[in-house]
């Protein structure tokens, strides 16, 4: 149960030299020192399982830090191992992706300020099939306010599914919702991260293997006039 992890209290608590050494050498001091503005926290990949995507992004965006937000304990753990490995066999790379056990339904703005992310994924999230499940699913009217809060105008959240059902549920609340709008087709073909969404996932791999069908919704986060 969630007794069993630490919850930050809020953003400032998120020990970001554990997670980011080389970014944040622990012998300086984080905090009010009024210099240049620490990096924080631009990507979360939520749901990350086994972190095929933030291995795969990790190379292709080297100065943005991204997380993996993780409710399963093990799994966590191995992407933990596997982060630290890959850092180990390829001095100076990896070294901004991490991963955190939490779970992000609840735990969102503990973790982010607003405006804070750049980019969030939904990658492959569990189905949650029956009607009254669907509170669970990881995508919700509500949980989109949440996510429009700690995302930058601009920023762009993506999700993927083999579940029809569910990637027609995820595509519609966000069509619903005032903050998101859908980026343009020409557009997805051209952004590299796309291609990774199904390629790079331990999920979409699988489906792949299979040779499942998938369904996209990729949209930005957009600002009300009055915003
Ligand atoms: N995104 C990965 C991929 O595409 O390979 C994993 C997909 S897997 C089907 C869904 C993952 O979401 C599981 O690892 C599960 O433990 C995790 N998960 C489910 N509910 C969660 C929650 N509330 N917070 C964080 N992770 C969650």
């Amino acid at each position: 149960s969630d007794s069993h992890f630490p919850i930050p209290i809020s953003p400032d608590d998120v020990e970001l030299s554990q997670h980011y050494p080389r970014y944040f050498p622990a012998d300086k001091d984080e905090h009010g020192d009024g210099e240049v503005a620490a990096p924080r926290i631009r990507f979360a990949d939520v749901g990350c399982g086994f972190g095929g995507l933030l291995v795969g992004l990790s190379p292709i965006f080297p100065d943005k830090l991204m997380i993996g937000m993780e409710l399963r304990d093990k799994v966590t753990e191995y992407v933990k191992e596997r982060v630290l490995a890959l850092r180990a066999s390829n001095p100076g790379q990896y070294d901004n992706i991490s991963v955190v056990r939490t779970n992000s339904m609840k735990y969102i703005p503990n973790y982010f300020r607003k405006a804070q992310l750049s980019k969030m994924f939904f990658l492959f999230p569990d189905p949650h099939f029956k009607e009254k499940n669907h509170r669970r699913r990881v995508i919700s009217m509500q949980l989109l306010d949440e996510y429009a809060y700690v995302m930058e105008v601009g920023g762009i959240i993506y999700t993927i599914t083999d579940v029809e059902e569910l990637g027609i549920w995820m595509r519609s609340c966000l069509e619903k919702h005032s903050l998101f709008e859908a980026v343009p087709d020409e557009e997805i073909k051209v952004d590299p991260v796309v291609k990774l969404l199904s390629t790079a996932t331990e999920e979409g791999q699988k489906v792949a293997r299979n040779g499942g069908q998938t369904f996209q919704a990729i949209f930005r986060r957009i600002s009300l006039q009055e915003e």
